[in-house]
C-alpha cells in the first residue's frame, strides 16, 4: 500500500512547532512534505525591505532543518509567480502524489483571493484543502459587538477578545514525528537572494528564537509598563520581525506568558497584561483588514478621507526619509530605521504624527516607505499605525490629538541619548538643548538643518484644514 502523503504550505509561518497544520499532517499521514514558494516580483511590489528579504532566506535556511528533524522534507520554489502559486502547489501535489494540502489562513485580500483559488484547484483534481487559524490569537471571524457587527474601535473589540481568548487558551500540541521519511541530502541555494549581513545580528534559528522570547518574558516582561515607551532603553520585546514572517507563533507567547505569569495576566496595571494588550493590538488590525475588506485596496479606513488633500511636497518627503528634519527626535528615528530596519513603537507613532500632522504629507506614502524599510515589515500592523496616525483609520481620538515631537523627546528620550546615538552633529549638546538645538545655538554651525516646518503654525494649518474638511464632507 503507497504512504498517505500530505503537504503544508508555508507562508508567513515560517516555524516547525506552535503549527497547526503541520502537526495535523503528521498525525493523520505517514509522509509529510512542506513547501515554500519565492516570489521576488510580489516582494518588490509589496515593497518587502531587503532585510526582510533576507530574514526569510535565513529562516528557511535554518527551518529546513528543523523540519528534517520532524521527517518533513522543505522544498524551496524558487521564482514563483504569485498569481500562479496555486497552480504550483498543485503541479507538486501530483508530482508527489500529496492526498491533502494544509495551511494556515491569511487575511490580506490577496491571499485571501489566492486561497480560493487553491481550494478550486485542488478540489478539481480531488485534493483535500484544510485551513487551519494560527496567524492570530483569536480569529478575526469569532468576535463582534452586540449588534453581531465587526468592532470598529479597539477597547470594546480587546473586551471581547480577552474574553475568547481565556474561553479557549492557546495550547501546545504534541511534538510528533511523521512514519515515513522523504528528507533527501539536497541542499537549498538561496545564495541569489542572500547578503548574511544584512541579518546576521538577528535570530534566526530554533533555539536562539526561543532564547529570546524565554529572556524577554522571564526577565523583562514585568516592567514593560514602565519601561516601553523609552527609545533609549531596551524595554520592549524586540520580536516584531519573527512574528512577521511567522518564525514565532502570537499563541506561544500568550502560553508561555499564562505558564509564568498565571492569574498576574489578567490585571490590567500589571507589565505583563499590558504586553498582552500589544499582542491584541496585531490582532486588531488583521480583524479590521479581514472585516474592512476596503483598507486592503488603498483606500483609509474612513472611506470619505479618500477625498482628503494631502500635500505633496517632495523636498519635505525626503527631509523627512533622510532624517533631515530639524526635528532631532524625528530625524534620530528615520536614520536609526535606515540603517538598523527598526524603529521603536513610541518613535514610530511620533514620525507619523509629524508626517502627517506637520507636513500634512499623503500617508500612503510613508506607508509604503516604511514596509521598504522595516525588517517587521507587516502589512496589517503598518497599514493600521499610519491609518491611526493620520486620523482616517480606527483611533478613538480625534484629528486634534497631535503630538508635539518636542515635548514627546524631552519626555521619553530626557537625557537626549537616543539622539546622541543618532545624530552626531547634536552629541556635544546639554540635554536642555538637545531636543530644540535651534532655540539656542546656530545649528548651521553644527551642519544641522533649521526646522523645516514651524510647529505652532504647521499644527494650526493641518487643524483648519482638516475641520474644513470635515464641514464640508457634512454637508
Ligand atoms: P513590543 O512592544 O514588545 O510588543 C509585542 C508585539 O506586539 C510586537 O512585536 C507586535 O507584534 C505587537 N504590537 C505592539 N505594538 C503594536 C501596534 N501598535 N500595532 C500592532 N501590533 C503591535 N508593527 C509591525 O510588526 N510591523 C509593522 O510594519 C509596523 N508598522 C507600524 C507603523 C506605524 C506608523 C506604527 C505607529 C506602528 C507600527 N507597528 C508595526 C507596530 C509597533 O510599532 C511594532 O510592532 C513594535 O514597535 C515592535 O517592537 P517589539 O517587537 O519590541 O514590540
Amino acid at each position: 500500500m503507497s504512504a498517505s502523503v500530505a503537504l503544508v504550505w508555508l507562508r508567513n509561518d515560517l516555524r516547525s512547532r506552535w503549527h497547526s497544520p503541520l502537526d495535523y499532517a503528521i498525525e493523520h499521514h505517514q509522509q509529510v512534505r512542506a513547501v515554500y514558494c519565492l516570489t521576488p516580483v510580489q516582494w518588490q511590489q509589496y515593497h518587502y525591505a531587503l532585510c526582510k528579504v533576507n530574514l526569510i532566506i535565513a529562516r528557511l535556511l535554518a527551518l529546513k532543518n528543523e523540519l528534517a528533524q520532524r521527517n518533513v522534507e522543505l522544498t524551496v520554489i524558487d521564482s514563483v509567480d504569485y498569481e500562479q502559486s496555486p497552480q504550483t502547489i498543485v503541479d507538486f501535489c501530483q508530482q508527489y502524489k500529496v492526498e491533502a494540502v494544509y495551511f494556515n489562513a491569511e487575511y490580506e485580500w490577496d491571499e485571501r483571493v489566492r486561497d480560493k483559488q487553491l481550494k478550486m484547484l485542488c478540489e478539481a483534481v480531488d485534493i483535500k484543502v484544510a485551513k487551519f487559524h494560527d496567524t492570530c490569537i483569536v480569529r478575526p471571524e469569532l468576535l463582534h459587538s452586540k449588534q453581531s457587527t465587526p468592532y470598529k474601535m479597539f477597547t470594546p473589540y480587546f473586551k471581547t477578545w480577552l474574553e475568547a481568548l481565556y474561553r479557549q487558551f492557546p495550547a501546545p500540541q504534541t511534538l510528533s514525528v511523521a512514519s515515513d521519511t522523504t528528507i533527501s541530502a539536497d541542499e537549498i541555494d538561496l545564495t541569489r537572494y542572500y547578503q548574511e549581513s544584512q541579518v546576521a545580528h538577528y535570530a534566526a534559528s530554533f533555539d536562539s528564537i526561543q532564547n529570546q522570547l524565554n529572556r524577554f518574558i522571564a526577565e523583562r516582561a514585568p516592567d514593560y509598563g514602565l519601561v516601553r515607551d523609552f527609545p533609549a532603553m531596551d524595554g520592549t520585546s524586540h520580536i516584531s520581525h519573527l512574528l512577521a514572517i511567522g518564525a514565532l507563533s502570537a499563541k506561544q507567547c500568550v502560553f508561555m506568558l499564562q505558564q509564568e505569569y498565571g492569574e498576574k495576566l489578567s490585571e490590567p496595571g500589571h507589565g505583563v497584561h499590558i504586553w498582552l494588550k500589544e499582542l491584541a493590538w496585531r490582532d486588531f488590525y488583521r480583524y479590521v483588514m479581514f472585516h474592512f475588506t476596503h483598507v486592503n485596496k488603498n483606500l483609509p479606513f474612513q472611506k470619505h478621507y479618500h477625498q482628503f488633500k494631502w500635500n505633496t511636497d517632495q523636498t519635505h518627503f525626503e527631509a523627512w526619509q533622510e532624517g533631515m528634519t530639524g526635528y532631532p527626535i524625528v530625524d534620530a528615528a528615520m536614520r536609526a530605521l535606515r540603517t538598523t530596519g527598526w524603529m521603536h513603537n513610541r518613535l514610530r507613532m511620533v514620525v507619523a504624527s509629524f508626517y502627517c500632522k506637520h507636513l500634512m504629507l499623503p500617508w500612503r506614502w510613508a506607508e509604503d516607505y516604511f514596509m521598504s524599510q522595516l525588517i517587521d515589515g507587516d502589512f496589517a500592523s503598518n497599514n493600521g499605525g499610519w491609518q491611526w496616525s493620520a486620523s482616517v483609520g480606527t483611533d478613538a481620538a480625534p484629528y486634534f490629538r497631535i503630538f508635539n515631537p518636542t515635548a514627546q523627546s524631552e519626555k521619553f528620550d530626557p537625557q537626549g541619548e537616543f539622539i546622541r546615538r543618532w545624530v552626531p552633529e547634536l552629541a556635544a549638546l546639554p540635554a536642555k538643548q538637545i531636543h530644540q538645538p535651534s532655540k539656542y545655538v546656530d545649528v548651521h554651525t553644527l551642519a544641522y538643518p533649521l526646522p523645516i516646518v514651524d510647529h505652532a503654525s504647521s499644527v494650526a494649518n493641518t487643524k483648519l484644514q482638516f475641520k474644513q474638511f470635515i464641514e464640508l464632507s457634512q454637508q
